[in-house]
């Protein structure tokens, strides 16, 4: 927010965790502390922002060369869109995630993770973490940080700074009085100052995010299409929803159009 932002985004990539109610929640900040268990490739060149997307082309993982977590998983990110990945526990979400921030390095014939048109396992780590920006999951955090015009973004930072402790400011439940709209934009504010390329988001549900959502089920994605898309079916996402998100409010489809940030 303070820098100036004449790079435009080029991407915005939302992961929603539809978890069991009351089932712990997995952590993107915690997450992106775990060790990576790869180095850098000799002569591992800087991710550059350039145009294209995030793809995930046909990518199986195991853990434990033993049990399947992600089993042929494709999908498309494509420029200035978001996805939200839903799924049951176990279903594959974290590991999507752990692989999009390379933890681990997918083995040679079992598909690749492209961003930008590059494979993430010829580019730097730091160049790829850098790029990742973790917006805490919180239960006030219900702003989607594509919303945040650079105005509001600009009007936000003095409403932060007249904060006692500033961009240190606790959001959350234990934190300040804010509003739950205010809670949020510290929060995303903070997360805007890293200037990341990607956005990972975390949290139990959030009926703002009405984006295209692929289903995972046993490391598959089983289903895929708008919210609407997805209730009509009627299927596993249907059922899920159906079962856990009982006080969900009107969701309209947004356009995958998602302006800069
Ligand atoms: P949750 O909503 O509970 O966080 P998830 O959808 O994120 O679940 P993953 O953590 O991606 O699920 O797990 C996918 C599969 O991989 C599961 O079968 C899980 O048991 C397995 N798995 C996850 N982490 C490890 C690990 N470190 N070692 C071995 N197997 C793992």
């Amino acid at each position: 927010v303070t820098r100036g932002r004449s790079q435009p985004h080029q991407f915005v990539l939302f992961i929603t965790y539809l978890a069991q109610v009351n089932q712990s929640l997995v952590d993107t900040e915690k997450l992106l502390n775990e060790p990576a268990e790869v180095n850098d490739k000799p002569g591992a060149s800087d991710l550059t922002v350039e145009d294209g997307e995030i793809e995930f082309d046909d990518v199986t993982f195991s853990y434990d060369g033993r049990t399947t977590a992600l089993n042929g998983v494709s999908f498309k990110v494509p420029k200035r869109s978001s996805v939200a990945l839903v799924g049951e526990s176990g279903s594959g979400k974290s590991t999507i995630l752990r692989l999009l921030y390379r933890f681990y390095n997918i083995k040679d014939g079992e598909g690749r993770i492209l961003i930008y048109a590059r494979d993430i396992r010829d580019v730097t780590q730091a160049s790829l973490r850098k790029a990742i920006g973790v917006v805490p999951q919180g239960r006030y955090y219900s702003m989607l940080a594509s919303d945040i015009t650079s105005a509001q973004a600009a009007q936000m930072h003095e409403r932060i700074l007249s904060f006692p402790d500033g961009y240190g400011t606790k959001v959350g439940e234990r934190g300040i009085r804010l509003s739950g709209g205010e809670k949020q934009r510290v929060a995303v504010a903070r997360t805007l100052l890293k200037n990341p390329l990607f956005y990972s988001w975390t949290k139990r549900h959030d009926n703002r995010i009405c984006r295209r959502t692929l289903v995972l089920k046993d490391g598959q994605i089983a289903e895929q299409g708008s919210h609407t898309e997805l209730l009509a079916k009627g299927g596993f996402f249907a059922s899920m929803w159906a079962g856990q998100i009982s006080s969900a409010e009107g969701c309209e489809d947004r356009s995958v159009e998602t302006p800069e940030i």
